[in-house]
């Protein structure tokens, strides 16, 4: 057998979990590594504090002087809990996180050693970035691109190392990164929800977005993966025949969690509750191999950068545990991939929850105006929703029937379609007392403080209500949350401007009291929400053809969904709302062309050169020792070894058969590719990479997965499936 396979395989035996001890409380542990709040307040004087806090709450500059306290804190935090350097961290458009470490050691003008970190270098920093993507914002020649202190999400230490989370944008002003649209669609939707909330309680001053995210991943072995260069490289297999047992008796799912596992989760946990990520639930998932974390929902500025940091953590920690952990959506084919489902709510500064239906009808009523403005809002982005979650791996996933198709629809359950129902036949105009009773009481009043059919939930819908929040599960396991979450923020912000508008029309000129406003308002809006709303069956050919009569799109790849980004419609929608500008908006459709291009051009390499030194090889290899074998039959048994040697025969001409195919088959890619290279516009060689490149990789595939069944599995160098998926 291979060397790296054949060892691993006989280390995986004696691999015990390598257990982790932790006696303390999470409760006394949380947060012990993040500057927060009850910290700061412990360095500076109240005055300081409070302009601290009124910045973050409501944007506001932060200056000089406040600056240089708040970095003098800093900097006497971090040294007392040992660090030695400091680092602007942010999330550039790879999708990743990105760090560039300074240490606090500086020798003075004398040559006197001292650690130094002022207020300017927590407020801004240059790194060398011209590496990043920018879709063509930001030029080598002028690569300055500026790191700036993101006072709403709080500093951390990591290792040795003070994190200060920043944006990251170009010399010009442009955002190069996730976290400044997503920063900038908060603020827009506070604005407009604060000014619809006044409607219902006039103390609501702030509306906050909340995000909670449920990550899932696979968890491979180190030593196994380690044969596999398509894992490394690409994240997912790109050979692997089907092992005889998947998935099909779903004995993984909520099972018991194997001990190694456990050992990993506990470690990780242990450091991610340090950091203030409130993690909450953990569970094996559908798939073999397959897991699930989540945290407690947070402020969605917050929780996004927690996700991207428990990502990260995730990465290290496995090492240590000898896993690697695979974020891809789709490693393994056959299999369950994973996603990462986006539950997301809106919270007033009086902490009502906006899409969790109250006590009385007039919270009902609130709850009624945001939850149909969130319709309303996703029916008209639809297909800006389903480009925030485009990516090659993501196409994998989509729409494979275990997965939330490609075409975007909202499920919102049995009472509240009745509820709308109901709203739909309000009269137009101004109700009559007794009407506006009767929907108080038998409409707005038949929505329970807590929905009964909220568990009734349709797994195969990518936009479902779930009780108290909006759970947006078409979003890919490695995606950035932020994407997603901007685009539906920037969505509803624009709803529910337009819907304020509407109301205050039927309030002046129609002159309507305020509550017959927003039910004639609210009525006016239901009127398409329809064509978005399905509580069918999400994988059904019915559906797509459905859905086409609807209207709806359905983009199956990526280059396709992503031209969504450029429709004039999200143009004026990032315009309006203030959150990316046309040049940004195009540069970002440019970024995620080229990273899709080079997905699929980086898996047709790593095929071609496993295809070619691995199993050709291989083939080979087994059918020589197959034509020995004939031969020493031959020797014996003269002209009659043919009845001896049947199969023998047989199976080398299978093996010639196959790797006749796939030689071809990889030269005609190659040409492809040689061919396709020249085009330069980003669109149509990415879809052409799509349509063109992608299908030889299942083509040659399907020759290579047959080899693996035929040759003798001492040969065979990739670790199989049933060892990939069964080994923890
Ligand atoms: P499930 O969807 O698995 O049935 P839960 O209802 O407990 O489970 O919630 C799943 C996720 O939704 C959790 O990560 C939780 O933090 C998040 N969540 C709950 N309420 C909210 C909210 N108001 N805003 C955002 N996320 C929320
Ligand atoms: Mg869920």
């Amino acid at each position: 057998m291979n060397y790296l396979r054949k060892k691993s395989l006989e280390n995986l035996f004696d691999k015990q979990p390598k257990s982790f001890q932790n006696k303390q409380k999470y409760s006394s542990l949380f947060a012990s590594n993040v500057f927060t709040d009850a910290v700061l307040e412990q360095y500076v004087n109240k005055e300081t504090f409070s302009q601290v806090a009124h910045a973050v709450n409501k944007g506001s500059k932060i200056n000089r002087s406040i600056a240089d306290q708040i970095s003098a804190s800093l900097k006497a935090w971090a040294l007392s809990k040992g660090a030695t350097h400091y680092t602007h961290w942010f999330q550039p458009l790879t999708g990743g996180t990105a760090e560039k470490h300074d240490a606090f050691f500086d020798l003075q003008a004398s040559g006197k050693p001292i650690e130094n970190f002022d207020g300017s270098q927590l407020v801004q920093q240059e790194p060398d970035a011209s590496s990043f993507p920018s879709g063509g914002i930001r030029n080598t020649f002028e690569a300055r691109g500026y790191t700036a202190w993101d006072p709403t999400s709080p500093a951390f230490i990591l290792g040795k190392t003070l994190c200060i989370p920043t944006i990251f944008v170009s010399y010009t002003g442009e955002a190069l990164d996730y976290k400044t649209p997503l920063l900038k669609s908060i603020q827009s939707l506070d604005n407009t929800a604060t000014e619809i909330c006044k409607y219902f309680d006039k103390n609501v001053t702030k509306v906050n977005t909340t995000l909670g995210w449920e990550q899932e991943y696979f968890l491979v072995d180190k030593g196994l993966a380690a044969s596999r260069p398509d894992l490394i490289i690409t994240g997912r297999t790109l050979f692997g025949h089907q092992p005889s047992k998947g998935q099909q008796l779903d004995d993984h799912y909520f099972g018991s969690i194997p001990p190694r596992v456990i050992a990993y989760m506990q470690e990780l946990e242990h450091s991610a509750i340090q950091l203030g990520i409130p993690l909450k639930t953990r569970h094996n998932e559908v798939a073999p191999g397959q897991f699930e974390l989540a945290p407690i929902f947070e402020e969605a500025n917050l929780s996004v950068d927690h996700n991207s940091l428990v990502m990260d953590l995730m990465s290290k920690i496995a090492l240590k545990h000898d896993f690697i952990v695979l974020f891809h959506e789709k490693p393994f084919e056959g299999i369950n991939g994973s996603g990462k489902h986006n539950n997301w709510s809106l919270t007033t500064n009086t902490g009502v929850n906006l899409l969790s239906p109250g006590k009385t009808p007039m919270s009902n009523l609130q709850f009624l105006t945001f939850f149909i403005n969130t319709i309303a809002a996703v029916l008209s982005h639809e297909a800006l929703m389903r480009a925030s979650i485009a990516s090659a791996s993501n196409d994998l996933r989509l729409g494979s029937n275990e997965a939330p198709p490609a075409i975007l629809s909202v499920f919102i359950g049995k009472q509240l379609t009745a509820v709308l129902d109901d709203l739909e036949n309000v009269s137009k105009g101004k109700l009559s007392p007794e009407e506006k009773t009767d929907l108080k009481l038998n409409v707005i009043g038949k929505i329970p403080e807590i929905l009964l059919d909220n568990t009734d939930q349709n797994r195969t819908s990518p936009f479902a209500f779930t009780g108290n929040k909006f759970e947006f599960r078409a979003v890919g396991s490695k995606s950035n949350c932020a994407k997603s979450i901007t685009v539906l923020n920037a969505a509803l912000a624009q709803q529910l401007e337009k819907f304020g508008k509407e109301v205050e029309t039927l309030i002046e000129e129609k002159d309507m009291k305020k509550d017959d406003a927003i039910f004639n308002a609210l009525r006016d809006n239901l009127k398409g929400i329809k064509n978005i709303l399905f509580e069918g069956d999400g994988y059904s050919d019915s559906w797509k053809k459905e859905a086409k009569k609807r209207g709806l799109s359905q983009n199956q790849n990526t280059p396709q969904a992503l031209t969504a980004y450029i429709a004039k419609k999200s143009i004026t929608l990032f315009e309006q709302t203030n959150v990316l500008s046309e040049r940004e908006l195009k540069a970002r459709y440019i970024v995620d062309l080229k990273e899709y291009i080079m997905r699929i051009q980086i898996e047709s390499r790593t095929f071609g050169d496993i295809a070619r030194n691995h199993i050709i090889p291989t083939g080979i290899k087994y059918q020589n020792m197959l034509i020995e074998n004939v031969k020493g039959l031959k020797e014996i048994y003269g002209k009659d070894y043919k009845k001896f040697a049947e199969v023998q025969l047989k199976i080398i001409e299978r093996i010639s058969g196959h790797i006749d195919k796939i030689n071809n088959g990889i030269k005609q890619m190659v040409e492809t590719r040689k061919s396709l290279n020249k085009n330069e516009d980003e669109y149509k060689k990415a879809y052409a990479y799509c349509v063109k490149v992608l299908p030889f990789l299942n083509e040659i595939r399907y020759h290579c997965d047959k080899l693996e069944l035929i040759v003798d599995d001492e040969l065979w160098p990739l670790a199989k499936y049933r060892e990939l998926l069964f080994c923890h």
